[in-house]
């Protein structure tokens, strides 16, 4: 296990398709990172303006939800403490017809620049929506072209990589994270995407109630084989 340089800003680059994934998927990792002081970057593909959820009762429409989502997603970026925030602007629901080059590109520039510790993406064929695998698959390419090894992460949903071998991998594949103390402000992240969670009671449970929805552990994929592993229970 490396020992990680306290000197040292720690940064994490997250890359995905949708305001909300960050929250919805891995919120409690980016919390705790984010209260630990871990600098951390977001790239969204797209502004999520073909999401079938338009708050409920519905109050917005296409012409209105691009800006609604992308004000949603900066005050969850906020509450999780993601500090830059990028748009690539792709139509949401077009990611995979996408010029796969020039995503790759757009993506290997934001690594270049930033020299993240952890990139963490969707895996390209378990991304469970094709903007997801689409993202994930061009970042991993960016990030095995950057020069950066054993720090490629790929998200994983609820707890299905508590038994990784019901997925073909191993316990040496994953690192389980321990969010447990970051459920409240997972929640609130939760909130802040009012558009797409007000529909969903439980999020609007008293505190408690609706954190109890929440896993202890969010799990990640190991995406880059070709450093020593760093440590089955951090991602840095
Ligand atoms: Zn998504």
């Amino acid at each position: 296990m490396n020992t990680p340089d306290k000197t040292k800003q720690r940064k994490l680059l997250a890359v995905f398709a949708h305001p909300d994934d960050e929250t919805f998927i891995c919120g409690g990792t980016l919390a705790k990172y984010g209260s630990a002081g871990v600098e951390m970057t977001l790239v969204s593909a797209t502004r999520g303006e073909m999401g079938r959820r338009m708050g409920n009762p519905p109050y917005l429409n296409r012409e209105t939800m691009p800006a609604a989502r992308e004000q949603e997603l900066r005050q969850a970026c906020e509450i999780l403490g993601i500090s830059r925030l990028q748009f690539f602007d792709i139509r949401d629901k077009t990611v995979e017809f996408h010029d796969a080059a020039e995503l790759e590109a757009r993506i290997g520039a934001i690594i270049d620049e930033l020299q993240p510790d952890v990139v963490l993406t969707f895996h390209e064929t378990l991304g469970g929506h094709p903007d997801h695998c689409a993202i994930g698959k061009a970042t991993k390419a960016a990030y095995m072209r950057s020069g950066l090894e054993g720090g490629l992460y790929y998200i994983s949903f609820g707890s299905t990589m508590a038994k990784p071998e019901r997925s073909g991998y191993t316990r040496q594949d994953i690192v389980k994270i321990d969010v447990s103390k970051h459920k409240r402000t997972k929640l609130d992240a939760f909130r802040a995407h009012r558009c797409q969670t007000e529909i969903d009671e439980w999020v609007w449970l008293p505190d408690h109630e609706a954190m109890s929805y929440f896993g202890d552990y969010e799990y990640f994929i190991v995406g880059d084989g070709r450093a020593p592993r760093r440590s089955p229970v951090d991602l840095f």
